[in-house]
């Protein structure tokens, strides 16, 4: 049996890409290789985003290099984003590359590798999904879903475009058979994966157009998933019928990752985000009024060509203003056929680290204070497995995407719940509550004379006993009751 090894770099899509890699050179009966020395086949699946991801896989091809003048039997592969932006200057650059492929061509590298070819061969149409190949997850219990790839946005320092092509969603009922596939085989929390996840759908044939908001109710509705994450909304394109599927909608976690990009709005003019700063406010203030306890996320660019001082105190007082739970901070980074890249107004690379310093203090400091709204609350862990600072603990992820480490008892893939002690920016600790009983997760149980309390703790201290124990619990965004043991 022949053994491949796999890099991946970059995004969740490059991780769910590689899970169809694995999953579709395993059908061919490869196994995977802990070292690239011990493999036949070494692939590397790229990310284009910045530089820096440019510059470290320079470094492993290198040693591919030299394990294949070792072994010249040996096969090396280069797929994803930086391969599909530099196509056929891959074999260029790098002579003794065999197969380079793009996003949209990972079925193509099977084609490859079970053919005669002995000359290079290069892929690089934007043909569609990776959905149809079989996976191999990293987790049993998580799953990624790729909803639509491409991105029919222009922003001006975005590799993206040129790299996934123009916007292609999947019809929702070959999602909806995914997911129920992927929740017969034991997931519970499934992410739903596209550039801009809100505009889903636009480009469906009219009888199959489905909203976004449509198909996270679909998905809501399946048994098992207990948990709907997505990632990335784009901030022009977030209505109000997405967040009120968060609240509405129980699998829907209360989470939303609202990319910022820049404060000021000449600034995200020039990146062409097309919102401005009172929009992207305006759009902060609908979700916390719809949702008040939501973690908000972003992403920022510090350092757009031109971005004066006083631009840059905007993101500051942004950033300050909203108080994100966590933050995405990149230093601008100029890229291959993007427009950006060709602004001659460069602001210098000392002032760009100075402000990143200053932004990742306000950052941090926002979501240490907003981390704190945690502690003393009791919250629904997905065990994810050990703690990696203390082998004696577990970890696992709130519903609002926040690690938590625990002492306790729970096996990954289960739900328990835990009472938060203390909280960092980053993280929460805490016990798991009710010693080694797990979250009785949404079980119905006559609520017809309960008040209406959404996702609050109702005391239960002489309720009926569940499984023989007194429980406390929690009603659901539709009224459902949860209940924990007590
Ligand atoms: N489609 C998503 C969106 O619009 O939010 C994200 C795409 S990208 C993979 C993730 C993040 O990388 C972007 O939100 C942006 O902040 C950052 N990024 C993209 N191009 C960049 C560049 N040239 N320099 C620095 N950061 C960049
Ligand atoms: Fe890139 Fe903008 Fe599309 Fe995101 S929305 S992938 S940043 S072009």
């Amino acid at each position: 049996m022949k053994a491949y090894h796999l890099t991946t770099f970059g995004c969740q899509m490059n991780e769910h890409d590689s899970e169809r890699m694995k999953g579709m050179l395993e059908s061919l009966g490869y196994r995977e290789a802990a070292d690239r020395d011990q493999a036949e086949l070494i692939l590397f699946n790229t990310c284009s985003i910045r530089e820096k991801a440019d510059t470290r896989l320079a470094g492993h091809l290198g040693e591919a290099k030299r394990l294949k003048g070792e072994d010249p039997e040996k096969v090396i592969g280069v797929g994803g984003c930086w391969s599909q932006s530099m196509k056929e200057r891959v074999f260029e650059q790098f002579p003794f590359v065999d197969v380079a492929f793009g996003p949209g061509q990972v079925h193509r590298l099977a084609e490859f590798l079970t053919s005669d070819s002995l000359t290079a061969q290069g892929y690089f149409e934007f043909e569609g999904f990776t959905g149809h190949l079989p996976m191999r997850r990293a987790r049993d219990f998580q799953a990624w879903m790729q909803i639509s790839v491409g991105c029919n946005c222009r922003c001006a320092y975005c590799i993206v475009p040129s790299t996934r092509g123009r916007e292609v969603s999947r019809p929702a009922d070959e999602l909806v058979a995914e997911a129920q596939q992927l929740a017969a085989d034991g997931v519970r929390e499934v992410t739903l994966l596209g550039q801009n996840v809100n505009s889903y759908g636009r480009d469906l044939p009219r009888d199959l157009k489905t909203s976004f908001a449509e198909l996270l109710a679909m998905v809501d509705a399946i048994d098992g998933i207990d948990r709907i994450r997505y990632t990335s909304p784009h901030p022009k394109d977030m209505r109000e019928d997405v967040v009120r599927a968060h609240a509405e909608l129980d699998s829907v976690c209360e989470h939303i990752h609202l990319p910022l990009q820049a404060g000021s709005s000449r600034v995200l003019k020039a990146m062409r985000r097309t919102y401005d700063r009172g929009r992207y406010m305006n759009r902060v203030a609908m979700i916390r009024d719809v949702l008040p306890d939501v973690s908000l996320t972003t992403d920022i660019i510090v350092g757009f060509p031109g971005e004066t001082e006083a631009e840059f105190a905007e993101t500051l007082e942004v950033a300050e203003e909203v108080g994100y739970d966590s933050a995405f901070t990149f230093i601008f980074s100029p890229r291959r056929e993007t427009t950006a890249a060709e602004l001659c107004d460069a602001v210098p690379h000392e002032v760009k680290r100075e402000r990143m310093e200053r932004l990742v203090e306000v950052v941090q400091r926002r979501a240490y204070e907003r981390s704190q709204r945690f502690v003393g609350r009791t919250v629904e862990v997905l065990v994810e497995g050990q703690s990696r600072t203390d082998p004696d603990r577990l970890r696992g992820r709130t519903r609002h995407n926040k690690t938590v480490n625990f002492s306790g008892v729970g096996e990954p893939g289960e739900m328990v719940w835990v009472d938060i002690k203390s909280a960092t920016s980053t993280t929460l600790a805490g016990e798991a509550d009710a010693a080694d009983e797990p979250a009785v997760h949404g079980r119905l149980v006559d609520a017809a004379d309960e008040p209406a309390v959404h996702g609050r703790l109702v005391d239960a201290a002489d309720e009926p006993a569940v499984h023989g124990r007194l429980v406390e619990r929690q009603l659901t965004k539709r009224g459902r009751l949860r209940c924990r043991s007590r």
